[in-house]
């Protein structure tokens, strides 16, 4: 990366030679490389302007600057912050599909068994339930509706049930699909221009099959069409006593927008949580962990980990790899605890850094779409107000701050106006459903969960 780093600095050496000094510091120096692939740079800009003014304006200079620098590099591209988001995301479903190199309908990752599933009180009654479905599909638990925060092992137990019916039963049909996959299956029937046909071959393919699992359920949220799609799906499988397998972030309920037909459906079968692991768990998983990939770390690191992260499996992962990483770029065999102190020291500070009062009103104003300016201001209107008492309340909830100190923050309101605010959310949340999942959708964007 320190690598990347320079070369990037070396092409804007040649820039800054190359353009006025005010185009230079307004949007070549902003540029930032995303990736590179296929002879092609892809590069990132401040804004939607900054990319227009570099396209249009200077992508001479940037081209020859990057052919200079990068030899083997031909061409570039420049994203805007929401294009690089989406690109990103592209770039993950296509890994992800890239990575299932078995046909459609077997595309389990081998690593997710049961046998590497580590079974403790926070998530021993979805495991017994998605062994049962994977022993007895269409027998008792139907739909199997599993819920639960991210990382905590939801797509693992779907591809450990995909797993155990491709090993016990290889004659049925058992297809894993995202919410994502299958809402894009279905948009390419729309833009067929054979539409009748390929509607019917979106048919076949999800009706024939004996096992349905769609992973990642509450992006079906915002699209009225696929819910609909799904809903016949849904029945056709389960009339014909064909078994379905759901997972999701979120309970059914706590999906906003899911249709009272799809909720009620879900509702038939078996909806069961599946909860953040307690220590024991979590020094168990990290254990085996290290076992798998061969990492050799001393216990206390396994404590140390264990101790530190306490909610998503998949960071606790990455700590371990990371450690171990760090101690064998310096020449050690075995990474100790101090091997891991100093291999996470800046992914935990950041993250302490990341829960502050700037960040809180930076996300509750995107997730609401107001300005800063609006919700420190005085503006009396509703879709302001709320907004602002969330960001009061979420700032009370999650920092140790004085109130008047909270009052400074909201252009030197006083503390019993914060008072206000933060109770009349902690009231409101009680009895509105939607604000709740307002609250926690954007608590966990702070927390980053
Ligand atoms: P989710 O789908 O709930 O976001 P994943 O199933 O992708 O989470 O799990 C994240 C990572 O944590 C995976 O690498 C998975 O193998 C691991 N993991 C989760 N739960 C367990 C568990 N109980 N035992 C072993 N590994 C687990
Ligand atoms: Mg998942």
């Amino acid at each position: 990366m320190q690598y990347e780093k320079e070369l990037w600095a070396s092409v804007l050496n040649i820039l800054e030679k190359e353009v006025t000094a005010v185009s230079f510091d307004l949007w070549i120096k902003t540029l930032e490389p995303v990736e590179i692939k296929n002879n092609e740079i892809v590069l990132v800009a401040s804004s939607e302007t900054a990319k227009n003014q570099c396209l249009k304006n200077h992508s001479t200079p940037i081209r020859l600057a990057v052919k200079e620098v990068y030899k083997n590099i031909d061409s570039f591209n420049i994203l805007s912050p929401q294009e690089k988001d989406d690109h990103l995301k592209d770039v993950a479903i296509l890994e992800e599909r890239q990575e299932k190199e078995y046909s459609p309908l077997c595309n389990f990752n081998k690593k997710y068994t049961f046998d590497s599933f580590v079974v403790g009180n926070s998530n021993q009654f979805v495991y017994a339930a998605s062994r049962s479905v994977a022993e007895n599909p269409n027998n008792k638990y139907n739909p199997l509706f599993i819920y639960g925060g991210v990382g905590l092992g939801k797509t693992h137990l779907l591809h450990a049930i995909g797993n155990h019916l491709s090993l016990t039963k290889p004659d049925l049909k058992v297809l894993y699909v995202t919410c994502e996959q299958f809402t894009n299956d279905y948009i390419d029937t729309l833009g067929s221009n054979k539409k009748e046909k390929s509607l019917l071959s979106f048919r076949e393919k999800y009706r024939n099959l004996d096992v349905l699992m769609i992973d990642d359920i509450q992006f079906i949220a915002s699209k009225i069409e696929t819910q609909e799609q799904f809903f016949h799906t849904f029945n056709d499988l389960y009339q014909n006593n064909k078994q379905v397998i759901i997972a999701s972030d979120r309970h059914p309920r706590n999906i906003a927008t899911l249709s009272d037909r799809l909720r009620s459906r879900f509702a038939m079968g078996l909806t069961q949580d599946i909860q953040k692991p307690d220590f024991e768990t979590r020094m168990a998983i990290l254990k085996k962990k290290a076992q798998e990939e061969r990492y050799s770390v001393d216990d206390d690191v396994i404590t140390y980990l264990a101790e530190k992260l306490n909610t998503n499996i998949r960071e606790m992962e990455g700590a371990l790899q990371k450690t171990y990483f760090y101690a064998n770029l310096m020449g050690k065999q075995n990474a100790s605890l101090n091997d891991a102190k100093e291999a996470l020291k800046e992914v935990f500070e950041s993250e302490a850094k990341a829960v502050n009062p700037e960040n809180i009103l930076e996300k509750v104003c995107r997730y609401f779409n107001v300005t800063e300016d609006d919700i420190i201001g005085k503006s009396k209107k509703k879709e302001i107000v709320e907004p602002r008492q969330v960001a009061v309340y979420i700032i009370t909830e999650l920092l140790d701050l004085p109130l008047t100190s909270i009052g400074k923050i909201f252009n030197g309101r006083d503390h019993t106006t914060i008072i206000h605010s933060r109770d009349k959310i902690s009231d409101k949340i009680k009895t509105d459903n939607r604000l709740k999942i307002a609250v926690e959708d954007i608590k966990n964007m702070v927390l980053k969960k």
